[in-house]
């Protein structure tokens, strides 16, 4: 653990959910036979990860729900919130300590994730620094020391804020059929045409991670080859760049946009890791991203779940609460439940990133320290190829249950308020909006559904 989140996870005391005095309980619960408790079990997570959550929601804290509502309908964007989490170094929670990061595990930047959607946030807050937290993990792995020196302190410290350029209109989730080019010239530089879209915080990021074609479709041996990473400057004052604002239902704090590229200039050390070689890359923060957004779903679900919960123990009709009425009650237990199983889906497959990557770092080290009893083998080979089939079963299976658990529980908090469930002031409205985000990104629940068809009941592929 770095010394900057020692620093962060130590200067906290205080419990994620303030205990409610027996006081309070009695005034606030009178008609409940049992006393609330925080809802989310926290057995089984580390110290670090219950740190992290501590820490974590003490700054959320100072962002009350009233804070999201607004920056929600005046589409504002949470500098602030944005600035507050960069200032404790939260922004490199999971980048290496050499370059300013904590050095900590997607576990734990999970649990980041999870508290920061859980406060009140939602997809809204989690989305303000989302990219900044996985879309830099490629960068950190393959790029070249004078990028990793140059630009991931200034993402540390917030000073530059990040976002990812992949999606396109017309090739949408088969990603290998994106057609922005960047076309090399006689200096070295690129240039780049073609369209990207929903990119989310394109508005107010200095730097965006673009994957672009280098080699044309028709003279690569797959689709997969011809593709690069590069992490480049949007320097709206340069010609060929133009970004619109897209108008969308939920997490209306966060900009997403169409932004067009019309043989924008890059210079050529803006290239991360070889050229072709881009789609491979990009896989490594993929499994990662999985993770977080299972997390961000997770944080939404107990979000709105303690708000219907709190609404059912109040709200009295018929002269009795209407969490008295089992069919209230039984859909927001079901819905708990459906989150807690999740929830182990999530944090088991992010413990299998984290166990993964250090034993892809230890080999990797072996290998640069020309140790000849740790020569990559054929078996070798076989076995990361099984680990990463596993590990993709496990984080898709994870976004994939934790999306519907979030999906459910919303829903459920909306229908639990009844009229109110429509009102903006009570926020299960704004939480509703927000989670169909994470069926649909980054990938959707049919492409889940297909990868697991695939691989693990070896089905013929559907596409
Ligand atoms: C709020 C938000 C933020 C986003 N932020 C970013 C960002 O920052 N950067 C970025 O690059 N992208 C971003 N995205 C884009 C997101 O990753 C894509 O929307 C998502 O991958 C789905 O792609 P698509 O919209 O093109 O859907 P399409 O590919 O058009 O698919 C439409 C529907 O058809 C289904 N479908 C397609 N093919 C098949 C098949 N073979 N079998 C079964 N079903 C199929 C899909 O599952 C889906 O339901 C964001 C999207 C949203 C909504």
């Amino acid at each position: 653990m770095g010394m900057l989140t020692r620093r962060v996870l130590y200067r906290s005391a205080r419990p994620f959910i303030q205990p409610v005095s027996r006081h309070d309980r009695s005034n606030s619960t009178r008609f409940s036979t049992s006393a609330p408790r925080p809802l989310m079990a926290m057995a089984g997570f580390s110290e670090t990860q219950v740190m992290v959550r501590d820490a974590v929601s003490q700054i959320c804290a100072r962002f009350p729900n009233t804070y999201w509502q607004e920056h929600d309908q005046n589409e504002q964007d949470p500098t602030d919130f944005h600035a507050a989490l960069a200032k404790d170094g939260w922004l490199g929670i999971a980048l290496p300590e050499a370059l300013g990061g904590s050095g900590l595990g997607i576990s734990e930047a999970t649990m980041m994730m999870q508290t920061i959607a859980e406060s009140g946030a939602g997809m809204a807050g989690a989305q303000s620094i989302h990219a900044n937290v996985y879309a830099t993990q490629p960068l950190a792995k393959f790029g070249a020391r004078e990028q990793l020196d140059g630009i991931i302190p200034q993402v540390v410290s917030g000073k530059w804020r990040v976002c990812f350029g992949v999606t396109e209109p017309n090739a949408g989730l088969d990603t290998l059929r994106l057609s922005t080019t960047a076309h090399k010239q006689p200096d070295g530089s690129y240039r780049v045409s073609g369209q990207k879209i929903w990119i989310t915080c394109a508005q107010v990021a200095s730097k965006m991670m673009l994957l672009a074609r280098t080699k044309p479709l028709d003279k690569v041996r797959k689709p997969s080859e011809g593709l690069s990473l590069f992490c480049i400057d949007l320097d709206r004052s340069q010609p060929g760049l133009d970004m619109r604002r897209i108008k969308k239902m939920g997490g209306r704090a966060v900009d997403a946009n169409e932004v067009f590229f019309d043989n924008y200039a890059i210079p050529g050390d803006t290239l991360v890791g070889e050229e072709g070689k881009g789609f491979r890359i990009i896989l490594h923060g993929m499994n990662a991203e999985r993770c977080l957004l299972a997390g961000e779903a997770l944080g939404l679900g107990y979000a709105a779940l303690a708000k219907a919960a709190e609404y059912a123990r109040e709200r009295v009709v018929f002269q009795r609460p209407i969490g008295k009425n089992q069919a209230i009650a039984h859909p927001l237990a079901d819905a708990y439940m459906r989150l807690e199983a999740a929830k182990l889906a999530t944090y088991h497959a992010a413990r299998l990133y984290d166990d993964d990557t250090a034993t892809a770092d230890a080999k990797t080290m072996d290998a640069t320290n020309d140790n000849p009893q740790m020569a990559r083998s054929h078996q070798d080979d076989a076995d990361a190829r099984t680990r990463a089939v596993d590990l993709g079963v496990a984080c898709n299976s994870a976004k994939y249950m934790a999306a519907e658990a979030a999906f459910t529980a919303c829903e459920r908090a909306v229908l639990a308020h009844g009229g109110m469930g429509y009102a903006l002031e009570y926020d299960v409205e704004r939480y509703f909006r927000e989670c169909l985000v994470p069926r649909i990104a980054p990938v959707s629940r049919e492409m889940i559904l297909n990868y697991i068809s695939e691989k693990v009941l070896n089905l013929p592929r559907s596409y």
